[in-house]
């Protein structure tokens, strides 16, 4: 069952220039994406920076008005809320980010910041102590935690603080954006480990953002990948990862390190720059990197087809249909 729908979802930001500063332009940081996620699963978005991604996230938290299209949660178009039913929304919906100790107000114990969570949304009163603990035992992090400031903890452990201050209203939906990006490897995977382990107790439906498509083939049921503005593949994770069609997908894929010494895929590096998202190419975005690249790919967008086989795997590439 559908608990998220994005549809047709454009966000323009303008570009101004001059002594009036007159709009010269815009940035295409999202350009008609579209894609369902059901209850319970986990969908990672994948690509790299400058590609979209995070603004996506936004446009699906309320951080961002969509310039056109719509965000579906339970059935119901938020992306025209006003900001008073965007707090209601927000209890649905949370977000983890990616630098903790951004997200941490540096003069607020962390009881304060926990409690600040309830008292904003008006949804408990009286002594919160009790839930306070529960949460941060949830998270593995010690009763202590509590009366400490966040420069007192290590990065794992300000995520940890984050994640319970993301679940803390009990929403369905949490955005994880670049969750373990500013984490040592060994720290990584024990915050992947614990969001998953949430996810199974909770029931909770994650968005996983994230450059490094080995993190989010770990967490994901479901991958999209992104390249400059528009969604170039979608499909199950093993799928992305066995069966990548897109040749942006082969270049992500060809960057993972693999175990098996024989086994090892052959690197692809992909040539040039991404381009402006302010002017991208006519044509399929790729094609000014893409070694397979027809006269085609210079004239016509290509759209997302299914594949014939798996009507679940979608790519936008001349060379499959
Ligand atoms: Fe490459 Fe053309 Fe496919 Fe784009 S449409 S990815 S340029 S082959």
């Amino acid at each position: 069952m559908a608990i998220l729908e994005v549809k047709n979802l454009k966000k323009y930001f303008p570009v101004t220039g001059g002594i009036f500063l007159r709009r010269t332009g815009f940035v295409y940081a999202l350009d008609d994406v579209s894609f369902i996620v059901n209850k319970g699963e986990t969908l990672g978005i994948v690509g790299e920076s400058g590609c979209g991604k995070t603004t996506l996230g936004r446009c699906i938290m309320g951080l961002y008005d969509p310039t056109d299209g719509k965000v579906i949660i339970n059935g119901r178009d938020v992306s025209c809320l006003n900001s008073h039913k965007r707090k209601e929304l927000s209890l649905n919906l949370q977000m983890i980010f990616q630098d903790p100790f951004e997200s941490l107000d540096p003069r607020q114990t962390i009881k304060e910041i926990l409690e600040e969570k309830y008292l904003i949304h008006g949804k408990r009163i009286g002594n919160l102590v009790p839930e306070i603990s529960d949460l941060i035992k949830r998270v593995g992090l010690l009763p202590d935690t509590l009366s400490k400031f966040p420069h007192e903890f290590s990065g794992g452990q300000r995520q940890r603080i984050g994640i319970a201050r993301a679940i803390s209203l009990e929403p369905e939906i949490i955005i994880c954006d670049e969750p373990v990006s500013a984490l040592d490897v060994s720290v990584q995977s024990k915050i992947l480990n614990l969001l998953l382990e949430l996810q199974r107790i909770l029931g909770l439906t994650y968005i996983f953002i994230s450059h490094d498509l080995s993190v989010v083939k770990h967490v994901s049921d479901r991958i999209a990948v992104m390249y400059l503005g528009k969604i170039v593949e979608i499909a199950n994770a093993n799928d992305i990862y066995n069966n990548g069609q897109h040749p942006y997908t082969h270049a992500l894929l060809s960057s993972i390190p693999v175990p098996d010494p024989e086994s090892r895929r052959k690197r692809i590096v992909l040539k040039g720059e991404v381009p402006s998202v302010e002017n991208p190419p006519l044509g399929c975005r790729f094609n000014t990197r893409c070694e397979q690249a027809q006269n085609i790919c210079h004239e016509k967008e290509p759209s997302l087809f299914k594949n014939a086989k798996d009507p679940g795997h979608l790519t936008a590439c001349h060379l499959f249909f």
